[in-house]
């Protein structure tokens, strides 16, 4: 395989020459490098450099101070765009979860400190060399993720790069190289150390970047980091997880909540929730996740419309779309491959989706609020405030989803005479 000619923005010249021209050794590193020699878009470049953050805000006139005590500038080209310039910089100290850094004199010690052999090659964009100490650009060619340096030291260093190594296995198809593997097994039982926070944003990247999750997210499970991190989906049987994964697979990047939502599809409500509250998610993307997972399949063509208005009372028509992608993934997944009596067609799914968007375009009462009656009318009919309003309302949106054209006021009235009749009056007030 031969790797793809690099070349860096002309931003990245102009960042590189200033500093150079100033005396501090500059070069382009990380993502962007690997990416450009896997021929792919290169994403952010970022650069490293021996000025320090005072340096490259007395070179540059708009920097952005981004995280000036870990050396770490913004600079701002004049097109607005703004590229991450860092010093160089070694560990100090080390537990797992925090890293203590010094800055150093060398792009060498910075290379060292990187995590995989692939995301520690350096490419001058002037000079137009690149300095590979670790071998990366063999590994890319090979098609293998290495750590730099000793995999049990460097896992043990930062157990997020646990995550991180299935995350760039997957995403760029890598064979994870045995020893490296090994020691990622090795350190799964330090995972639950990490902040939930640094856990669920690896798992959103995967869901939000790759195209194909089911390769990371097959690592996950094959490391034991499923296991201890997501124990609910671990217990999955391997054709529940192959079926799920190749859901998740049919769902496009960008939606990774989207793709969490399939990923749970299935489990037991409980696990879900207990999960999604592991995650520390927004109470906004829990709740939404938890009912896009958990939605009761949307009815077909052979049941009544309301039960169609029923659905979408329950589920909320705004998830209506969400629920469907969800059911087309899965039917297409399973659909032709497996013989079992519940493989959807995928056809009836999309028929049951525009049924139920027809039926929501006569805008239906869905919602006790959507009633042509509210709590000042049944005060208004005699009726004492009181916490049974609330169940009334909810008899009469029953009645509603069944009868759309009992939601005007007279013939609410004539129903709530019937619901308390029923009740014995007692709610009924004297006089
Ligand atoms: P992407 O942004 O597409 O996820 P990336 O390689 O740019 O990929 P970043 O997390 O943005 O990944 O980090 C940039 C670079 O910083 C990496 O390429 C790697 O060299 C280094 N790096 C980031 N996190 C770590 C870590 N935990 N341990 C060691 N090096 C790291
Ligand atoms: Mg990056």
């Amino acid at each position: 395989m031969t790797l793809p000619r690099l070349s860096a923005p002309p931003a990245v010249r102009w960042i590189t020459r200033t500093l150079e021209d100033a005396g501090y050794e500059t070069w382009a590193v990380g993502g962007a490098v690997r990416n450009v020699l896997l021929g792919r878009p290169a994403g952010d470049w970022d650069l490293t450099t021996r000025a320090r953050p005072e340096d490259m805000r007395r070179l540059f006139r708009r920097t952005v101070p981004l995280g000036v005590e870990h050396g770490t500038v913004g600079v701002l080209a004049s097109d607005g765009v703004m590229f991450e310039v860092t010093t160089f910089r070694r560990d100090v100290e080390t537990d797992g979860r925090h890293a203590v850094v010094a800055f150093a004199d060398a792009v060498e010690d910075d290379l060292g400190r990187r995590d995989f052999t692939i995301n520690a090659i350096a490419w001058h964009a002037l000079r137009e060399t690149l300095l590979d100490p670790y071998g990366g650009v063999e590994d890319l060619k090979a098609g293998v993720l290495r750590c730099v340096g000793g995999p049990e030291r460097r896992f043990a260093e930062d157990f997020l790069r646990v995550l991180r190594a299935c995350r760039f296995a997957g995403r760029f198809g890598l064979d994870v190289e045995p020893e490296t593997w090994h020691a990622m097994m090795a350190s799964v039982g330090n995972l639950r150390h990490l902040s939930a926070e640094r856990i669920r944003e690896e798992l959103v990247k995967i869901l939000d970047g790759d195209p194909v999750p089911s390769r990371a997210l097959g690592l996950y499970r094959s490391s034991g980091i499923m296991g201890a991190l997501y124990p609910e989906l671990a217990g999955r049987s391997d054709d529940a997880w192959t079926a799920s994964l190749d859901a998740v697979d049919r769902l496009p990047p960008g939606r990774p909540m989207l793709r969490l939502a399939m990923l749970l599809r299935g489990l037991d409500a409980r696990s879900v929730a207990q999960l999604l509250v592991r995650l520390r998610l927004s109470n906004v993307q829990t709740e939404e996740t938890a009912m896009r997972a958990g939605a009761p399949p949307l009815p077909t063509a052979t049941t009544s419309d309301a039960d169609v208005r029923r659905w979408l009372s329950r589920v909320g028509p705004r998830r209506l779309t969400a629920v469907a992608r969800l059911e087309l993934a899965a039917a297409r997944s399973r659909w032709g491959k497996d013989a079992s009596a519940d493989a959807v067609d995928p056809a009836s799914v999309v028929a049951a989706w525009r049924r139920a968007r027809a039926i929501l375009s006569e805008l239906p009462a869905l919602e006790v609020k959507d009633l042509a009656l509210d709590g000042r009318d049944l005060i208004r009919l005699g009726l004492r405030p009181g916490p049974e309003f609330r169940r009334i309302l909810e008899d009469l949106l029953e009645r509603v989803l069944d009868e759309p054209d009992l939601n005007r006021k007279e013939r609410l009235e004539a129903e709530v005479a019937t619901l308390v009749d029923a009740d014995g009056g007692e709610t009924v007030q004297d006089g």
